[in-house]
């Protein structure tokens, strides 16, 4: 759907009639051969098998016939994609810098790329395109690394709102370990933020909400933490950042924080695991904190195109599933090179198979399937929400 066909859909009440396929659980695909659905004011008031209702329906919700849609032979309606974790500003790396793993790509590649954004006619330009190119994949649901410069974060939130886009958007924050010129103090990360949540939800605009986003452990010292752990907690706003992606990080963040057992408890400890936080990546936690994760009901985004193309592992969703931890999947653009959720599923499923060979063919091991992978760019990606 482009972005103003959506934009239209949530001005107007209509109804699809065709072939519906969306997953009620993990377990299967619920496929209504042919039915139809039905939408007033952009909320969806009936999904029906058959066509015997219709007319009926149109009544009720006095939709004429010209806003009834007929599906083609082989055309489907299906949710909108959901992406738990992408990075906006890094849109224009896209596929570039494979050839260093996180920190010193970090450092190379994208802590340059987000200091351009400084610039709010250069942001304004990259975040229409992205907000675009998500819509146009089918993503309509997005949470987003935003950069630290506040004025271009309410760029990226404004164009999400022009453009009719439901999104997370995030002012990260990074007072520690910080690169020339990319930097905060931490009373100015505090404040700016707090100020930041303000602005947005000051929109009042259900469909774009605020999030805490701390970039990671490495980049925020713990005051800075518990400050904005508190601030999730003052405005009920949900929180984003990264754990466990690469080894190397692993070991950094021990070694930055020798009181904390391991890194989730570095968040724990700052208070930031909640029931509305979104963990991107998760590769390498330890079965403790897994325990930790289910019992916070704080979610993982799982980005494997990210996790393949910087080298950082393959992560397990079976096992964090087995954990009974809620699973999204994500983009994580740039350090992954597609911003479609469509591509996230595949490599979701070539992923899980990797792991069953690592694992050997005759072991039990049941890798994830297609319904499961549907589900985590769909209903899983909202439960994480
Ligand atoms: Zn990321």
């Amino acid at each position: 759907m482009t972005s103003g066909l959506y934009q239209k859909a949530y001005a107007t009440s209509f109804i699809i009639v065709g072939s519906i396929v969306h997953s009620e659980n993990i377990t299967s695909l619920t496929i209504i051969e042919h039915g139809f659905i039905a939408v007033v004011r952009g909320r969806i008031v009936s999904v029906c098998k058959g066509t015997e209702k219709l007319v009926k329906t149109q009544h009720k919700y006095g939709i004429d016939d010209n806003s009834v849609h007929h599906l083609s032979e082989g055309e489907f309606v299906m949710p909108g994609f959901i992406d738990t974790h992408i990075h906006a500003p890094q849109y224009p790396n896209c596929g570039l810098g494979y050839d260093k793993q996180l920190l010193d790509w970090l450092t190379t590649y994208t802590f340059p790329l987000e200091k351009k954004y400084m610039d709010v006619d250069f942001a304004t330009k990259v975040y229409e395109s992205i907000v675009n190119k998500t819509l146009t994949n089918g993503t309509t649901t997005a949470a987003y690394f935003a950069t630290l410069h506040y004025d271009s974060s309410l760029f990226l939130a404004d164009s999400v709102e022009r453009l009719g886009q439901r999104a997370f958007i995030g002012k990260v924050n990074m007072n520690h370990d910080t690169p020339e010129g990319y930097g905060e103090d931490t009373y100015d990360s505090f404040i700016c933020t707090e100020q930041y949540i303000r602005d947005i939800q000051g929109k009042r605009n259900e469909l774009v909400q605020p999030i805490i986003t701390p970039r990671f452990a490495l980049s925020c010292d713990m005051k800075l933490m518990i400050l904005l752990g508190e601030l999730a907690t003052k405005y009920n706003a949900h929180i984003q950042t990264h754990i466990s992606e690469n080894t190397g990080e692993v070991v950094a963040v021990q070694k930055m924080y020798p009181e904390c057992k391991n890194y989730t408890d570095v968040y724990d400890t700052a208070g930031l695991l909640t029931n509305k936080t979104v963990l991107a990546h998760g590769v390498h936690l330890s079965d403790d904190e897994l325990k930790v994760l289910a019992a916070r009901g704080t979610a993982i985004s799982h980005c494997p195109n990210s996790n393949t193309s910087l080298k950082s592992g393959l992560c397990d969703v079976r096992r964090l599933l087995n954990a009974g931890i809620k699973v999204g999947l994500g983009t994580d653009v740039s350090g992954g090179y597609s911003t479609s959720i469509l591509n996230a599923i595949r490599c979701a499923l070539q992923t899980s198979i990797h792991i069953f060979f690592g694992k050997g063919t005759d072991s039990d091991y049941v890798p994830l399937s297609y319904h499961e992978a549907f589900n985590l760019a769909t209903l899983g990606g909202a439960k994480g929400r």
